[in-house]
């Protein structure tokens, strides 16, 4: 897939995060290549076309370092989302490498940092997260075990067993794992064998399982029709759907030992930070 890439210049990048485990966000591009067709940041991108052409426009902000280093010199100390908005591990980092000097940065002033991905791209940074052990969680995101419906729902993003494998790594080299399940679909990866076997995986990383349901907004209609198509009640999150699933996700959880917690809008989901776009 050709991606094309748009350098700019941003105003700020450390911004206040209302997810609950998180006091910033550090969003060194908009839009996100991996394309995934339930993301929802498209629907507060600001960048018209990156949200009509999602997954093949990327934004890079080139001086996201010069501000971190600014900013980071101004605020309290907290924990920062890497990020909240996009991959911070989507194929553009392996060359612009604004995440790993920003969390570079961010470690050495003091701040701790919560890293999501759905990238092994991500072990390139294993030095600094063992070196800030203590600073630093690092969360894979594993929505389906299928890899011909990951494709068709996170087309460009790389396959679940590359991102169970990423995590597996950084656990065995003592890195603090976790593993978000979602967004769960109804009829599309609800069933007990995907749902177990990515239990299993947080098992298997004594990573702490999130988990969190596919939620329609209007920026989703158009791109949700290609998962429709196949899975007609994809986007049909009934309360009493929602309940059976949380009761396997419990049942298969505390028959597994993993330590799981629903995400909640305005806390972490998938990896997006409403506040700021609400990226
Ligand atoms: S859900 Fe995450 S990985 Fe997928 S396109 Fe959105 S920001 Fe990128």
């Amino acid at each position: 897939m050709n991606i094309e890439y748009k350098r700019i210049k941003a105003v700020s990048i450390l911004a206040k995060s209302n997810l609950y485990d998180l006091d910033y966000a550090y969003n060194p591009y908009a839009g996100c290549s991996h394309g995934c067709l339930y993301c929802y940041a498209r629907c507060y991108t600001r960048f018209r076309d990156a949200v009509e052409r999602w997954g093949s426009i990327v934004y890079v902000k080139e001086n996201a370092l010069e501000l971190l280093a600014r900013e980071a010199e101004r605020v309290k100390r907290g924990v920062v989302g890497v990020s909240t908005i996009t991959d911070p591990y989507q194929p553009i980092e392996e060359v612009e490498k604004l995440a790993r000097r920003g969390l570079e940065l961010l470690l050495r002033s003091g701040f701790r940092v919560s890293i999501q991905t759905k990238s092994p791209l991500v072990l390139r940074d294993l030095d600094l997260f063992t070196k800030w052990r203590h600073s630093v969680d690092v969360g894979l995101t594993i929505t389906t075990v299928e890899t011909g419906l990951a494709k068709l729902i996170e087309p460009n993003a790389p396959e679940p067993a590359a991102r169970a494998k990423a995590l597996e790594k950084l656990s065995d080299n003592g890195v603090e794992t976790w593993l978000f399940l979602g967004p769960l679909m109804r009829g599309v990866n609800d069933d007990e064998d995907n749902i177990k076997t990515i239990i299993e995986v947080a098992q298997a990383t004594g990573s702490k399982l999130y988990f969190d349901y596919f939620r329609m907004k209007h920026c989703l209609e158009n791109p949700m029709k290609q998962v429709t198509k196949i899975y007609p009640h994809a986007t049909d999150a009934s309360s009493r759907w929602r309940a059976n699933v949380r009761r396997l996700i419990e049942k298969l959880c505390e028959n597994l030992g993993v330590e799981f917690q629903q995400s909640f809008p305005h806390k972490r989901e998938s990896h997006l930070d409403l506040k700021q776009f609400l990226n």
